[in-house]
């Protein structure tokens, strides 16, 4: 096949459209990287000043692109950013990026719409360019020009993100929404896109409360707390605690990955499409894993007073694993609430809005004033999945349906629909592994390196990893589609696919006991 032929559309030069253009280049492929933005970099380019990676440089890489020695052992946003725009010049990702590029609808033009119902294979024949009669129109905004213009391609990898464009806004009940409340009312996406002096200034000395109890609630209120001290402090609304960890050293030297992310960990955990005996396993090993789950809870509730402030969660240690729900602590974040610049209050439900704050407990309990309320609660990845569809069909299935998690073969691939792909959307401890990883499963099925099974097999294999995900993220997280607990499994399907072998280390040990990251696959090119 003569790639160049081949027109490939990349939608997103974050990590993981970069990871997908520098898998297609050695390909042949030239694909062109539609970014909305100015720079490279994705959400790493609009952070809040104190957003650092939480994860280490030497977890958070591609497989064979190095950070600089001199980099932070948790590097800042910034680093990050100039990370992955080096990795895109020394892969020549940089000059295929076509920046200030909007991708405002995506529309498949070709009769499979009417077809992908009755498809016994992936686009007809199995083939990501299935018989070449279809192609995506791309209609694009470039702002440089100030002109939309209309593209055509042979295959669509969507890398658009998940945690930005739509926002979470929870839901209130008539009388009780932002509408009534005398202040100021964001969402932690605005304070992430203002300059950093901007936000310094929204916040500073006003009366802040932040709802919400993810990463980002906590890195707002310690920045606002940092600001504003005990004068003025800022108030956490949150419903249910996670697990926010000072460091990943258990007992001050066994690192959490050798509990939670290898192969014998994995062993422990009922994984999508394993088999009855090692369903039984799993189930034996059960008992194991709660010890350990138990021996590491009460390490970090020790070390860090999450209990005298009500901060406990309620699930396990090991679930924050399996459903992504893990983040690191801001620093002297509890000194900070010892010392009273932090206010934690817990609200059993929802909350409302009253002119002068919100009032807790679904609007029957304390009333907490504020002047600003910025909302941590999360974006809604699959309605920014939708939106990129111009079809009312496609936006149908690509997202799923409120009781399936997103339904994508190998994480990747919408059984019914035709040459597209999607990179990013779930989750991991590592996402700029996970998504490096889909990078090079996708180039490869480009590149016709393997086939596609049935749509058939593709469906029930799909719904085998949705049951998975329920299981592991609960009725409430499942839809984040998270690998955290099976990832090196989730590997093993896609070296499996690729015809590389999925046993990566040196010894037995070192298979079983060592934590899998990016550099175990770096070979796979
Ligand atoms: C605050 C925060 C901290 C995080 N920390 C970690 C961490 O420590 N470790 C970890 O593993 N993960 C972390 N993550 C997850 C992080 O999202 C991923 O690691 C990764 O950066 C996601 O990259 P991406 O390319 O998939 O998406 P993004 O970085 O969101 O990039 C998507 C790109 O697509 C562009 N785009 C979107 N729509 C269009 C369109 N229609 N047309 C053109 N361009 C478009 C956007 O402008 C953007 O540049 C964090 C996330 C957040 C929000």
């Amino acid at each position: 096949m003569d790639h160049r032929t081949k027109r490939v559309a990349i939608v997103g030069a974050g990590t993981s459209g970069l990871a997908a253009c520098k898998h297609l280049l050695p390909r042949g492929f030239r694909p062109v990287v539609f970014e909305a933005g100015a720079s490279i970099g994705g959400q790493w380019t609009r952070t809040l000043a104190s957003t650092r990676l939480q994860s280490p440089h030497v977890a958070y890489r591609f497989s064979d692109f190095p950070w600089p020695y001199s980099v932070d052992w948790y590097p800042r946003h910034d680093q990050v950013v100039d990370y992955l725009a080096a990795y895109a010049r020394h892969f020549a990702v940089e000059e295929r990026v076509r920046f200030r590029s909007k991708v405002l609808a995506a529309e498949y033009v070709g009769d499979a719409e009417a077809t992908s119902a009755g498809w016994e294979r992936w686009n007809g024949n199995g083939d990501a360019f299935g018989d070449g009669s279809g192609a995506w129109r791309l209609t694009v905004r470039h702002d440089d020009s100030g002109t939309t213009q209309v593209y055509e391609f042979d295959f669509l990898i969507l890398c658009i993100g998940r945690f930005s464009g739509v926002p979470n806004i929870p839901a209130f009940p008539p009388g009780g929404g932002p509408d009534v409340f005398r202040g100021r009312v964001i969402h932690s996406m605005e304070l992430s896109d203002m300059d950093d002096a901007d936000a310094a200034a929204l916040v500073k000395g006003r009366r802040v409360v932040v709802v919400g109890s993810g990463k980002s609630a906590y890195d707002i209120v310690a920045e606002c707390a940092e600001a504003n001290g005990v004068e003025q402090p800022c108030t956490m609304v949150c419903r249910s605690p996670r697990w926010l960890l000072h460091h990943t050293n258990v007992w001050g030297k066994v690192n959490i990955g050798y509990l939670y992310l290898n192969r014998f960990a994995e062993l422990m955990v009922r994984r999508p499409g394993s088999g009855v005996a090692s369903n039984l396993l799993a189930t034996l090993l059960a008992p194991l894993g709660w010890l350990i789950s138990k021996l590491t809870e009460a390490y970090y509730k020790k070390e860090i007073p999450m209990e005298e402030h009500g901060m406990s969660p309620d699930h396990r240690l090991a679930r924050s694993f399996s459903s992504c729900l893990i983040g690191m602590l801001p620093e002297r974040f509890y000194d900070m609430v010892k010392e009273g610049s932090i206010v934690i209050k817990k609200s059993r439900s929802s909350f409302t809005f009253c002119d002068d704050g919100l009032v807790l407990d679904g609007g029957a309990g304390e009333r907490v004033p504020a002047e600003l309320v910025i909302l941590a609660t999360g974006f809604r990845g699959d309605e920014k999945l939708r939106n990129m569809f111009a079809s009312r069909l496609v936006r149908e299935l690509v997202a799923g349906s409120p009781d399936t998690a997103v339904p994508l073969y190998r994480e990747c691939v919408h059984p019914r629909i035709p040459q597209m792909a999607v990179i990013g959307y779930s989750e991991s401890a590592t996402n700029i592994h996970t998504c490096e990883m889909m990078a090079k499963w996708v180039a490869r099925l480009l590149d016709g390196a393997f086939r596609l099974p049935p749509v058939r097999r593709m469906e029930e294999n799909v719904a085998e990893w949705g049951r998975y995900m329920r299981r592991s993220g609960g009725a409430e997280h499942f839809r984040r589609s998270c690998l955290g607990g099976v990832s090196i499994w989730y590997n093993d399907q896609l070296c499996r696919d690729m015809g590389c072998d999925r046993w990566r280390k040196k010894g037995l040990l070192a298979e079983w006991f060592q934590p899998y990251g990016a550099v175990d696959y770096a070979d796979i090119r």
